[in-house]
C-alpha cells in the first residue's frame, strides 16, 4: 500500500515532467507536420501538456524504421531467451516507474489513482513479463511425415505490427499487444487514443532502457482519422490490433481490403449480461459484485456488466441490495488514493453517458439511483452511477454500448428467457452467471455466445486464459499463449531427404 496522501499525488502532479512527443527510431520527436493538440485533464480541466499531432508523414517514417529494424533481425532474429530476459527488464522497469505511469495515467484519463497504482501498472507489467516467460518455453512442430520427407511447422514473427489502442485502460491495453508483439520478435508501431496517450508516450522509452532495440518500437500520438487511418491503408504494414470500439474496428478491415490485406485483429465493444438465478449462492455477494461490475473504472469497461438480468422472483429482494451496494461506489477526486470512481475521460464521453441517461428516462425506464452530473464545481467530468429498473432488452441503454456507469436491469421467468436476452445483442464479449445448480450453470455457459463467461463471480481472469469476443466485438484473443496467433505466421516447411 502506498503511503502518499492525496496532498502528496498532488504535489508530484505540479511537479511532472509531460512528455507529449512521439517516439521513432529510439528517440522523442515532434511530428513532421509540428502540429500540436492539448491534453486536458478530466480531473480538473487542467491542461496537461501539448501531444504531437501525427499523421502519414509520421506513419510513413514509423514503418520504414520498423521495417528496417525487423529485416536487419536486430531483435527479429535474436535468441529467444534474449527476447525473454529484455520483455522482463522492460516489465520491471514499469514496475520501478510505478508511481509516475499510475499519476500520468490518472491525470491523464481520470480514473482513481489506487487502480492506476494497483491494477493498471502491474497488469500491464504483468503482460509484458508473461509473454516474455513464454517465448523461450513454445515447440514448433514436426509433421507427421512419410520416411523420405521433413515436415516442420514452424511459426514466424508476422513483421511490422500496427498496434491502435483505446482510452480506457491506456497502459494495460497497450502492453496486451506489445507483450505477445514483442516477444516474438516483431517490431511495433504503437498508437495511443489521442485521449489519453501519456503512458504510451512514456514507456517507449523505457523500452529502449530495456534494451530493445531503437526503431522496434515506435509510438506515434495523434487522431484516429488522420494517423490511425494512416496505418490501416498503409501498404507495408503487415499486421493491425485493435482494441477499441466495433464502428471503428469495422473500419479497419475495410483499410486492410483497400490496402493489402494486412492481418487484423479486433477486441471490440460489449454490452455484458450479468445474470443472477434465483438460486445463487450468495446474493449479496452478487449484489455486491453487480455495482462493482458497473461502477470500477467509471463504467468505461468493455466487459462491464451493463444489463442485470434478475430472476423476477427475486428482484424485489435483490435490486435494494444492488442499490445499496452502489452507494459505496462514489465519485471523488482521483487523486485521493480512497477515491473508487474517477472523472469519465472527457467532456465528450460525459455528454454521451448524460445522453443515454436521458434516453433511459424518454423510453420509460425507472431511475433508481444516480442519474446526475456532479462535482462540476471541480472543472472535472462525473457522473453518478445510476441505475434504471424496468429495462426491456429493445431499449436503446439495453443495445447500445453506453460506456459509462449506468446499468439496465431487465427481469426474466426462466433459463431459456434469460440466456435468450443475454443474446440478443450485436455483442458477445463477456457475460455472468450466478446460481448454485452446476448444471444450470454448465448449460447456460454454453448457450451463451459469449468469449468469457464467469459463474458466481464477475470479471475473473489473468494472463493464462484468452480474452476477446464473439460476434461484433472482436476476432482473436489477447492474453495467454492464443494471443501469440496474432503475431506469428505459420510456415510448413518439407525437405526431401
Ligand atoms: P475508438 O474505437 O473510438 O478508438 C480506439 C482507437 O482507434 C483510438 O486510438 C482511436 O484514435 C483510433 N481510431 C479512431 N478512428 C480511427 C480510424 N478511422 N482509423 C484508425 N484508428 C482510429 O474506441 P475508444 O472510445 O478509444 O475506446 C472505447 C471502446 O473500446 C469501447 O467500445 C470498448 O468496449 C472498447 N474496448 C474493448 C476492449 C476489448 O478487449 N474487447 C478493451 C477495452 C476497450
Amino acid at each position: 500500500m502506498t503511503t502518499l496522501t492525496r496532498a502528496d499525488w498532488e504535489q508530484r502532479a505540479r511537479d511532472l515532467k509531460i512528455e507529449g512527443r512521439a517516439f521513432l527510431n529510439g528517440e522523442y520527436t515532434d511530428a513532421v507536420s509540428g502540429e500540436t493538440f492539448e491534453c486536458i485533464s478530466p480531473v480538473d480541466g487542467r491542461l496537461l501538456g501539448k501531444i504531437a499531432s501525427c499523421d502519414a508523414a509520421d506513419a510513413d517514417c514509423a514503418v520504414e524504421n520498423a521495417r528496417a529494424t525487423f529485416n536487419s533481425g536486430v531483435w527479429s532474429r535474436l535468441a529467444p531467451t534474449k527476447r525473454k530476459a529484455t520483455m522482463i527488464r522492460f516489465a520491471s522497469l514499469l514496475k520501478q516507474h510505478a508511481e509516475e505511469l499510475a499519476l500520468l495515467e490518472t491525470l491523464d484519463m481520470g480514473k482513481p489513482i489506487s487502480d492506476s497504482l494497483y491494477i493498471d501498472v502491474p497488469g500491464a507489467a504483468q503482460a509484458l513479463s508473461w509473454s516474455g516467460e513464454a517465448i523461450d518455453k513454445i515447440y514448433d512442430e514436426v509433421a507427421a511425415t512419410p520416411h523420405d520427407q521433413l515436415g516442420l511447422v514452424t511459426r514466424e514473427p508476422v513483421g511490422v505490427v500496427g498496434a491502435i489502442v483505446p482510452w480506457n485502460f491506456p497502459l494495460m491495453m497497450a502492453c496486451w499487444k506489445l507483450g505477445p508483439a514483442l516477444s516474438t520478435g516483431n517490431s511495433v508501431i504503437l498508437k495511443p487514443s489521442e485521449k489519453s496517450p501519456l503512458t504510451a508516450i512514456r514507456i517507449a522509452a523505457l523500452a529502449v532502457e530495456a534494451g530493445i532495440p531503437k526503431g522496434v518500437l515506435n509510438v506515434l500520438p495523434g487522431y484516429g482519422h488522420t494517423v490511425g487511418k494512416a496505418l490501416g491503408l498503409h501498404n507495408d504494414v503487415d499486421t493491425l490490433v485493435f482494441t477499441g470500439s466495433t464502428k471503428i474496428a469495422k473500419q479497419l478491415m475495410v483499410y486492410a481490403g483497400e490496402s493489402n490485406m494486412k492481418r487484423v485483429w479486433l477486441e471490440a465493444g460489449g454490452k455484458s449480461p450479468n445474470i443472477v438465478f434465483a438460486d445463487a449462492p450468495d446474493l449479496q455477494a452478487a449484489a455486491e459484485s453487480a455495482a462493482s461490475a458497473i461502477a470500477f473504472n467509471q463504467g468505461e469497461v468493455c466487459t462491464a456488466g451493463s444489463r442485470l438480468l434478475v430472476e423476477r422472483s427475486i428482484k424485489d429482494k435483490f435490486l435494494p441490495m444492488v442499490i445499496e451496494a452502489l452507494k459505496t461506489w462514489k465519485p471523488g477526486n482521483p487523486l485521493d488514493p480512497a477515491t473508487n470512481v474517477g472523472a469519465l475521460v472527457d467532456t465528450q464521453q460525459m455528454n454521451t453517458v448524460l445522453s443515454y441517461i436521458e434516453s433511459g428516462h424518454s423510453d420509460g425506464a425507472k431511475l433508481v439511483a444516480g442519474g446526475k452530473r456532479i462535482l462540476q464545481e471541480t472543472g472535472g467530468t462525473y457522473v453518478e452511477p445510476t441505475i434504471f429498473d424496468g429495462v426491456s432488452n429493445a431499449m436503446k441503454i439495453a443495445q447500445e454500448e453506453i460506456f459509462g456507469p449506468v446499468l439496465s436491469v431487465i427481469a426474466f421467468d426462466s433459463a431459456e428467457e434469460a440466456i435468450q436476452i443475454a443474446n440478443d445483442t450485436p455483442y458477445g464479449l463477456a457475460a455472468a452467471i450466478w446460481t448454485q445448480d452446476i448444471s444450470k450453470a454448465h448449460l447456460t455457459a454454453k448457450a451463451l455466445r459469449a468469449g468469457s463467461v464467469w459463474v458466481n463471480q464477475y470479471d475473473g481472469g489473468d494472463m493464462t486464459a484468452p480474452f476477446g469476443g464473439f460476434k461484433q466485438s472482436g476476432n482473436g484473443r489477447d492474453k495467454s499463449l492464443h494471443a501469440f496467433d496474432k503475431y506469428t505466421e505459420l510456415k510448413a516447411t518439407w525437405i526431401k531427404l
